[in-house]
């Protein structure tokens, strides 16, 4: 029997609709959540996430500003616009849209974001909360959205042995620390799966839960997914494909069409983690400013 689908447009809109209801009781004590999102050059991948982005503040009554930056910006301007937004009371949450031009170094400009306002959570000091299962710490909001995906949709992770492929920062790596709590969406065995990795088909057939985040697309085959596993594909790769109209169309890290005959639930590319990554930048969001009036 093909594998249940795993709708990340409607886990996310029902998260979105119930976030609405906190939004609306902080509104009432005088507190609307703010974001400032930054974009640096004309990248035209990130021009359309950092207009994304402000479509679902806007839709969800969040305020937000979007700054944008010529290519050239040097790294002190940058880091003096944080400093800014690090005091500006309207913003809850900074995010800085990667990647940055080469001029400017990443990490420092991300280490100069204030933690309580590091809603991409990729600052040090939300790294080791999000490890050491501090839940004040932000957790980055795509592997955020991918424990969602399991827990709304009742996939059991206590126990069970999860295979994550792939070890960035944004998504592997602090996906398998949310894996590994002690709590709902946590309890899991874990493996992490990298470039290096030897035999890579002989752990991920060992997954009871497959999580892929490595940009190849389609890498996961069928016969390298477990029968009955849940597989959950964060890639999104462009492939030429000249019968549409744009000329290409979006693919995962794995082969859709043959895992869905072997896995019990999968994610489609586009429509699976996609959509929560946004919902849960401003759930993010949400928190800086309820931990910011709490603080
Ligand atoms: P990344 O920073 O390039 O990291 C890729 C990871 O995959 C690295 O750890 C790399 O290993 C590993 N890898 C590469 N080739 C591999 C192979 N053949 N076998 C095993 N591991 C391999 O990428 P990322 O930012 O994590 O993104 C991964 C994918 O997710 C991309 O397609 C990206 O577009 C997508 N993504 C989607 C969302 C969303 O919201 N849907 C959000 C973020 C990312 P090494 O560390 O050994 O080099």
């Amino acid at each position: 029997m093909p594998a249940k689908l795993i709708d990340g447009n409607a886990i996310g809109a029902a998260m979105r609709a119930e976030l609405g209801t906190e939004i609306a009781a902080l509104k009432k004590k005088g507190i609307t959540p703010g974001l400032a999102v930054i974009l640096v050059g004309d990248n035209t991948a990130s021009q359309v996430y950092v207009r994304m982005k402000g479509k679902a503040c806007d839709e969800a009554g969040l305020y937000h500003e979007t700054i944008k930056l010529s290519k050239d910006t040097s790294e002190a301007e940058l880091m003096a616009l944080l400093e800014r937004l690090n005091t500006n009371p309207q913003i809850h949450g900074i995010l800085v849209q990667l990647p940055l031009p080469k001029q400017i170094d990443t990490n420092r400009a991300l280490h100069r974001i204030d933690p309580r306002k590091d809603v991409d959570g990729f600052h040090p000091e939300n790294v080791g909360k999000v490890a050491a299962g501090d839940a004040t710490g932000f957790r980055p909001a795509t592997p955020y959205g991918v424990q969602q995906l399991l827990l709304r949709t009742g996939v059991e992770t206590k126990g069970a042995h999860a295979v994550v492929v792939g070890r960035s920062n944004i998504v592997g790596r602090p996906m398998a620390a949310l894996l590994l709590q002690d709590g709902p969406g946590g309890n899991a065995t874990v493996t992490v799966c990298h470039s290096r990795t030897r035999g890579i088909d002989q752990h991920t057939r060992l997954a009871d839960i497959l999580i892929v985040a490595i940009g190849k697309p389609e890498f996961v085959t069928g016969d390298m997914v477990k029968p009955g596993a849940v597989v959950i594909d964060v890639g999104v790769n462009r492939v030429d494909d000249p019968s549409k109209k744009q000329g290409y169309r979006l693919v995962g890290d794995v082969k859709f069409q043959e895992a869905k005959q072997v896995a019990s639930a999968i994610t489609p590319v586009p429509g699976g983690v996609g959509p929560m990554t946004i919902t849960m930048l401003l759930y993010n969001t949400v928190q800086a400013a309820r931990q910011w009036a709490h603080r």
